[in-house]
Formats: structure tokens, C-alpha cells, sequence
């Protein structure tokens, strides 16, 4: 992939495209102020690649992102847009950069918006990728904006069915976002101090891993006990009934669901957000394009967007161990 831009950088355009994530508003406002800073012009798309196509994006300047950052959601709204996965849909979108004089675009979401930013760059238009999910499944980063923000909307959540379930001495299953990977739920299994964690990453039995281990801790006293559920694993509503049949146990299942995605952005979402967007911008303004900003190390590095679409991200295996370890 050409890594430089042939022109310096006037207008770029800006926007949030898949899941939405808290610490997105963080980032177009570090995104749209690092343009103020260096004199760069730049347009909000709104609604993702759907605005891109649709032209329906603005311009913005310092105000127009003053009081957002401790705000959820993201103020440019957010869509997954079909159409922009053919070659018919990224050349629209080319054409309608040309048409507003976008000399670059920022795509701050996850690995499936990073796709499509890669077929565009293809297409001659530049582009910089922020990663803003929950889920913290992009291989090339260490971090995704929104990380912790969610995780401790789950961490609270089990704070407080914990409370509950130990009252009634019940078996709480919690099921946690994070689509086909395990991140948010062995984070929480550990914060949360639940007692089984079920991640896609790990396939499991549900003698030996849940019900032996339930009644285990039945045996040690325990008066609750939280199994954490991913959704790539999904059933907990059957899970939690098929082991209330065998256990004898009470149990409830609650899927935590859209609340994990909402709320006001923890510091280190702020923090990252801020970072990476300063970076994309000084990334724009060197002329270094087709990027994606990754964070290794408590630092903000720019990946080649094709080396880092091919990174897969495994789970540490230490912070499944840990997760066994502190179960006993
Ligand atoms: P999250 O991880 O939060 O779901 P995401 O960016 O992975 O975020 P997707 O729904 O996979 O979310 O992708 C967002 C949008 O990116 C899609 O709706 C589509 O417009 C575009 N996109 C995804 N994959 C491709 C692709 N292969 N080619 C072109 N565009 C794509």
C-alpha cells in the first residue's frame, strides 16, 4: 500500500462507522481540535460510509466538539452500511470525496470499517484508522477505544448481581458483549471475581467446567456464585436452566446487552482517544496515510492498514490461567 500522500493534506472528512463505542466523541474531538492545531480543514460525515455515500457530512471547527467528551454515543451517529461493500459503493464514495474535496478520511471503529477504509485507499483516497469498540478485537492494537468504559459497566453490573444472588444464594449467569472474543468477559471474570468464565476462545464441558465447579464451591460454602458468558459462546438463558435441572440450584441468566455500549467514557478511554486522534492528524499533516493508530506500550504508533488487518489477536493465555487460578 502507497504509505504517502502526493499532496499535503487541506480537508480531510471524519467518521464513526459500525458498533458505537464510548470514547468515540472523545476522539472526533481529538481528531477535529488536531486540525485546528495544524490548520487542516475537516467535514463530519455523518452516520458512517451511509453519509459518505449520501454527502451528508458538514463542516466542523473547535466549538463544534466543545462539551462532548465526557459523553457516549458518538455525535456523528453511526451505521452499518451494505451498499459500501461492493466496489460500486467505495467508488461512490470516492466520488463523493472528490465532490467535497476531501483530501483524506478518517474511520474511527472496528475491523469491519477498517476493511472498507482499506478498499477506498485502494481506490487513491487516504485514509487513517482509529479503533473505537468495545470488543478490543483488533489484532494490530493493544487497545480499542471503549474497552474500559464498557468493562466497567459489566463490572458494576456483577457488583450488584452479586449482591442480590448472595441473598437469595443463587447462581447468576451474566452474559457480556464482546462478539466472537473473550476480552470483556475474562477482564470482568477477574474484576468481578466470578467463579466460571465462558469464552469462545476456550470450548467447554458443561460438567467439568460449570456444574462440578458450582458445586465445588457450593461445598466450600459459597453462597453465590457468577458464571460470566460471552456472547460468542451465547445460550446462557438454556445454560442457566440446564444447570438449575442438574445443580437443584436457583439460578437467573441476564444478558446485559446495549447498556455496555452506553455511558460516560472512563478516563483511560478519554486518555487513549485523545492520543489517537492527535496522532491520526500528525500522521495526515507528514504526509504518512494509509494507517491504522494502534496503541503498544502506552504509546500511539501508525500501522500499515493492510500489515495491520492481517494481525490476529489471541487472548493472553496468563490472564486465562489467572482467571482459573482465582476461581479456586
Ligand atoms: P464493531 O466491531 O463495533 O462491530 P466494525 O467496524 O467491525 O465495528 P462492521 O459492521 O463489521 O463493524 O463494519 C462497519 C461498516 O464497514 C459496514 O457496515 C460496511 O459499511 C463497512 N465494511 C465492513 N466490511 C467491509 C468490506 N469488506 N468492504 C467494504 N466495506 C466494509
Amino acid at each position: 500500500m502507497d504509505n504517502q500522500a502526493n499532496n499535503p493534506i487541506k480537508r480531510i472528512g471524519v467518521l464513526t462507522s459500525g458498533g458505537d463505542a464510548p470514547g468515540m466523541n472523545a476522539a472526533i474531538r481529538a481528531v477535529v481540535r488536531a486540525c485546528t492545531y495544524y490548520g487542516i480543514q475537516v467535514y463530519g460525515i455523518k452516520r458512517g460510509y451511509r453519509g459518505l455515500l449520501d454527502g451528508d457530512m458538514f463542516e466542523m471547527n473547535a466549538r463544534s466538539v466543545s462539551d462532548i467528551i465526557y459523553r457516549g454515543g458518538t455525535i456523528l451517529q453511526t451505521a452499518r452500511c451494505h451498499t459500501f461493500r461492493s466496489h460500486e459503493g467505495i467508488v461512490k464514495g470516492k466520488k463523493m470525496a472528490e465532490v467535497f474535496q476531501l483530501d483524506a478520511l478518517v474511520v474511527i471503529g472496528g475491523d469491519g470499517s477498517f476493511k472498507g477504509a482499506l478498499e477506498i485507499a485502494r481506490e487513491g483516497l487516504p485514509v487513517i484508522g482509529i479503533p473505537g469498540t468495545i470488543d478490543n478485537d483488533i489484532g494490530c492494537t493493544d487497545y480499542t477505544i471503549g474497552f474500559d468504559t464498557a468493562m466497567n459497566t459489566v463490572r458494576d453490573a456483577i457488583d450488584k448481581i452479586k449482591d442480590t444472588a448472595s441473598s437469595h444464594e443463587r447462581c447468576s449467569f451474566v452474559e457480556v458483549m464482546g462478539r466472537n472474543a473473550g476480552y470483556i468477559a475474562m477482564n470482568c471474570a477477574i474484576a468481578g471475581g466470578a467463579e466460571v468464565c465462558l469464552i469462545p476462545e476456550k470450548p467447554y464441558n458443561i460438567d467439568v467446567d460449570v456444574v462440578k465447579k458450582i458445586i465445588d464451591c457450593r461445598n466450600r460454602g459459597k453462597h453465590h456464585y457468577v458464571v460470566i458468558v460471552a456472547e460468542g459462546v451465547g445460550g446462557t438463558m438454556l445454560l442457566a436452566e440446564e444447570v438449575k435441572n442438574i445443580t437443584g440450584i436457583e439460578t437467573t441468566a441476564t444478558i446485559l446487552g446495549h447498556i455496555q455500549r452506553g455511558g460516560s467514557p472512563t478516563v483511560k478511554d478519554r486518555v487513549v482517544a485523545g492520543m489517537m486522534g492527535v496522532k491520526a492528524v500528525q500522521c495526515l499533516k507528514n504526509g504518512e496515510v494509509n494507517k491504522i493508530i494502534a496503541y503498544k506500550g502506552d504509546k500511539c504508533v501508525a500501522i500499515d492498514i493492510e500489515e495491520a488487518l492481517a494481525v490476529q489477536k489471541q487472548l493472553d493465555p496468563d490472564i486465562i490461567l489467572a482467571s482459573e487460578i482465582l476461581n479456586v
